[in-house]
């Protein structure tokens, strides 16, 4: 007998990720992580079969240099929503794991208490592939843990390079997580960074560096008041705030600051035209992405760029006309 088609079989690995099996929602995510082409249109029959659960989680990306506080901040601010009786998925996008096929996200042991949450679910960084691949089964996971019921899915990446951009691509909400800071470090901070930060969270407000923090907080608070006025932020966000993740204060506050932003952004429609936009966005990217991917896998597309590729480098051909000759094949 023949194996049944994608659909079928993902019907009921769907209709189990609906009804918040952690289990099936483990696989799936798994699937999803799979570059093997089968488990592709597998994992696409089954994005399909959960797309229509009108479930919608808030998705918090967060990033911040190594040190900062993210797992301790993840830890009590994931347990204090799970204590509110909200159940709360934490994602992660590991650039260090795209490069090296090693993590300096990958250990959620960390975060032990969370782990042991039965309200709590986490997943390392998929591994061994570049960011762009990354950026995908993470999303593609986000919307699995959104199906699967989640209120809140925390996706955290760590501070260097794109991967913030990939992470704020699909978050409704953009947290920076900073420590702690002379003047001279906080001119460090890249502008771009700051621009898609909906809100700068200065973490270790505690002990001796209580002092550090509030100044800061206050020179973080300055900057953002220099940048460009978003639409999509109400009077006074983007803003910078403190808090303890050690100590476990601040993190209320936080919260309500989140929930604020996000209810303004809901009435003004800012809400949906930033998911929308995310999903042109993602959209665009995987034909890139799909562009690219027929360049490597096709040998006669891949003997093509060489060949052209070396008569560039011999300059008997422009880069742009070699681009175009290229692409013309591409859509013969
Ligand atoms: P990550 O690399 O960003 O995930 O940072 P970690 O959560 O592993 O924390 C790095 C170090 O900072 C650890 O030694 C933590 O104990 C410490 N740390 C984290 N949060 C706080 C805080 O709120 N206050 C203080 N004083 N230390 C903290």
């Amino acid at each position: 007998m023949s194996k049944p088609e994608p659909a079928a079989r993902m019907a009921e690995v769907a209709r189990r990720v609906l009804d918040g099996d952690r289990r099936a929602l483990s696989r799936a995510i798994t699937l999803v992580e799979s570059g093997r082409a089968d488990h592709r249109a597998e994992a696409a029959a089954l994005l399909d079969a959960v797309r229509t659960s009108g479930r919608e989680a808030l998705r918090i990306g967060l990033s911040g240099t190594p040190g900062v506080g993210k797992s301790t901040f993840i830890e009590a601010f994931g347990t204090m929503l799970t204590g509110q009786g909200l159940k709360v998925a934490v994602l992660a996008v590991d650039p260090s794991s795209a490069r090296s096929g090693g993590s300096i996200l990958g250990d959620k042991t960390r975060m032990g208490r969370l782990s042991r949450d039965p309200n709590a679910f986490i997943r390392p960084s998929p591994s061994q592939t570049h960011l762009g691949g990354v950026a995908r089964r993470t999303r593609e996971a986000v919307a699995l843990c959104e199906a699967a019921g989640f209120d809140v899915v925390l996706i955290e990446t760590v501070g260097v390079g794109q991967s913030e951009t990939v992470v704020a691509e699909m978050s409704d909400l953009f947290l920076l997580l900073m420590a702690p800071a002379g003047g001279d470090e906080l001119q460090g901070v890249k502008r771009g960074i700051m621009e898609i930060a909906d809100m700068i969270v200065v973490n270790k407000a505690d002990g001796d560096l209580k002092a550090t923090a509030t100044r800061t907080c206050a020179d973080y608070a300055g900057a953002l008041r220099l940048l460009r006025k978003r639409p999509q932020d109400p009077p006074g966000y983007p803003k910078a705030i403190m808090v303890s993740a050690i100590e476990e204060s601040g993190l209320a506050a936080a919260w309500d600051d989140m929930q604020g932003l996000i209810a303004w952004r809901r009435d003004h429609g800012h809400w949906a035209a930033r998911r929308q936009a995310q999903a042109r966005h993602w959209f665009e990217e995987e034909v890139r992405q799909g562009l690219l991917a027929r360049l490597t896998a096709d040998p006669e597309a891949r003997s093509r760029m060489a060949a052209l590729g070396t008569a560039v480098a011999h300059g008997e051909a422009e880069p742009a006309q070699a681009a175009e000759e290229m692409l013309a094949w591409l859509k013969g």
